[in-house]
């Protein structure tokens, strides 16, 4: 059974007071209204992250916090930069890794992206790996072959034994934050394609184990069409997860 994972990321949104007010009304939303194979899972600014450790109750598993990056380096002099060694040591259970927007403003290359899923996987944290692609590679209609270009670039070099550590996140960038969302038909063409490149790689046991989410203008609106493709395993969401109701709406759309 793979597994179902919601994931918010917050982005630059959320001053200290009203991300622990975010996160707090989440976690008590979840207790009272979510199943208990949900995992949720959210996705701060670094700042937050030590004071939302404090808000999740010992020894539950349904919540989990997420930075958004970490450095590629292990240590050094990179003024403002966090490595994954620190984040272990929050400790945070996941890091999204390959954000569209960070490839695009901060220039992230494949290389980095795979040096930084090795450096978290080496402190047991989750790479919430991101791959998507722009409205043109689309409307070229040569989306299929570009996601597996990136996959090719950052992701199989890992061993069998790694990559199941992974969580993919396909998220067109054409989506995100702009109100288009992938139609079920489009989301599960491409999710039934990773997973066939995964199985291609690796083996179909390794493919049928990955969790591969959905994020791209994702609302309580939609979700429940997503969810319910065989191959999307769950959502990682922007605009919509700074609403504890909308993100647990969605959350409940399984
Ligand atoms: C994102 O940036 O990861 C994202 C999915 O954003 P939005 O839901 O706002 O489109």
């Amino acid at each position: 059974m793979r597994k179902k994972i919601v994931a918010g990321n917050w982005k630059m949104h959320k001053n200290l007071e009203e991300g622990v007010q975010l996160a707090s009304e989440v976690i008590n939303m979840a207790k009272d209204e979510l199943n208990t194979n949900i995992n949720l899972v959210l996705a701060s600014p670094f700042i937050h992250l030590v004071s939302l450790q404090k808000l999740i109750p010992n020894g539950q598993t349904m919540i989990s916090l997420a930075a958004q990056n970490c450095h590629h380096e292990i240590q050094g002099a990179f003024t403002g930069e966090v490595s994954a060694a620190m984040l272990a040591s929050i400790p945070v259970g996941y890091c999204i890794v390959g954000h569209s927007e960070r490839r695009e403003y901060m220039h992230e290359t494949d290389a980095q992206i795979a040096t930084k899923m090795a450096l978290l996987l080496a402190q047991n944290i989750t790479p919430i790996f991101c791959c998507g692609e722009p409205l043109s590679i689309r409307q070229n209609n040569e989306h299929l072959t570009y996601i597996s270009q990136q996959l090719q670039n950052a992701l199989f070099q890992f061993s069998a034994n790694d990559v199941s550590k992974i969580v993919i996140a396909y998220e067109p960038i054409w989506a995100i934050g702009t109100g288009l969302t992938a139609n079920a038909a489009q989301a599960q063409e491409m999710h039934a394609h990773i997973r066939s490149n995964l199985a291609k790689q690796y083996n179909d046991e390794i493919a049928q184990s990955i969790s591969i989410l959905y994020g791209g203008s994702c609302k309580p609106e939609n979700a429940a069409e997503l969810f319910a493709c065989a191959d999307v395993d769950g959502g990682l969401i922007g605009g919509a997860s700074l609403k504890s109701r909308d993100f647990i709406n969605i959350a409940k759309s399984f």
